[in-house]
């Protein structure tokens, strides 16, 4: 038996509860882990509330940790009992002490990546990876705009785009957040409790607005990304924190300036080893050479237990860069 976080019904934070499991012996590809830290990620709350479907109830939560190898099944060829490991899209079930995970979606860490700093940046950080060198490729000197620049994606990604060069336009909820977002390097930040989006892009960009904006707040931000964009500029859908976007008429793209929309998620880009191999390899090599600072504040430090406080946390907005559980 491992103790895990499971859930009966969809609801709020309030259906997480601590249980007994019976984990199984690992599948032929499966690899057993012990979680040494496990990322919360936004995504985990449209899985609990039902924004997101799982295949049956009770369901565990979460897909990111990190941990040791403990046991592995009789097909896994590059991984042995004792080897440090980290896994971002694993199955359901990530919120436990022990999980197993398919070989495919597990990577080794390296020398120098404590467990935190993997299971605070893997999701979060290859995620921002694809976002900003494969979705759209942002060049130096370039400037764009991303939401929600104080989270947990959005701290990784105002550090990526400053060591790119590039001008990050972060929108935050707070002037708290705004500061922290400058100091790990947006360029300018936007206050969209207080500020028009559109408004302060144009007048930042003297008119010009940009070529690409990435959007994970969804609903409330949809019409103002659009308009932030200039003339067959990229919108870049990547999240629902507000809500989804839905009931779209196509014919918007067009009187916004025959704009471009893509709806991307990691399961798109890294799909198997040799996509796994680089894109946890552009991050930690980000992580190792100091250029991306993931390490996670104690009070966002929940015990596994506590996953409930930790989602409401999360979803009352107060939190800042990534948020961790520790079995
Ligand atoms: P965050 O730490 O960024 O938390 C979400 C943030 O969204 C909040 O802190 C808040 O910041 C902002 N927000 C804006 N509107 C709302 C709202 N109505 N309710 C709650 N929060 C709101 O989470 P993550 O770093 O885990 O994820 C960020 C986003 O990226 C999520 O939308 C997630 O789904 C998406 N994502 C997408 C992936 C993909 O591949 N498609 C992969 C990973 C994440 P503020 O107070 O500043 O407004």
């Amino acid at each position: 038996m491992v103790k895990r976080i499971e859930f009966a019904t969809h609801g709020g934070p309030e259906v997480l509860s601590y249980a007994d499991f019976d984990l199984k012996h690992p599948a032929d590809n499966e690899i057993q882990i012990e979680n040494h830290a496990i990322g919360i990620n936004y995504i985990d709350t449209y899985v609990r509330s039902g924004l997101y479907p799982v295949a049956s109830l009770p369901s565990g939560l979460g897909t990111e940790a990190a941990g040791i190898v403990v046991k592995t099944g009789s097909q896994v060829t590059g991984f042995r009992p004792g080897d440090r490991v980290m896994y971002a899209q694993g199955p359901l079930g990530a919120y436990s002490e022990v999980h197993n995970v398919p070989e495919h979606a597990v990577a080794h860490l390296p020398e120098g990546v404590s467990f935190k700093q993997a299971a605070a940046s893997g999701l979060k950080g290859m995620t921002v990876y694809y976002l900003l060198n494969q979705t759209y490729q942002i060049k130096r000197d370039e400037v764009f705009l991303f939401h929600a620049a104080a989270g947990g994606v959005g701290l990784i990604a105002c550090q990526w785009a400053k060591a790119l060069g590039a001008k990050m336009i972060g929108t935050v909820g707070s002037a708290e957040k705004a500061q922290r977002a400058k100091a790990a390097g947006a360029w300018e930040t936007i206050n969209y409790q207080t500020e028009d989006i559109a408004e302060r892009v144009k007048e930042i960009t003297q008119g010009e607005k940009v070529n690409v904006v990435y959007d994970s707040v969804g609903a409330s931000t949809w019409i103002a990304s659009l308009d932030s964009l200039k003339r067959r500029g990229l919108m870049v859908s990547f999240g629902n924190a507000s809500g989804p976007v839905t009931g779209v008429n196509l014919g918007i793209l067009n009187q916004k300036g025959g704009l471009y929309v893509t709806r991307p998620s990691l399961g798109g880009y890294v799909t198997n080893r040799a996509e796994l191999d680089q894109a946890s390899k552009a991050l930690f090599d980000m992580i190792l050479s100091g250029k991306v600072n993931v390490d996670v504040p104690e009070e966002q430090v929940f015990a596994l237990k506590d996953a409930q406080k930790a989602h409401t946390t999360l979803e009352q907005r107060k939190t800042q860069g990534s948020s961790l559980l520790l079995p």
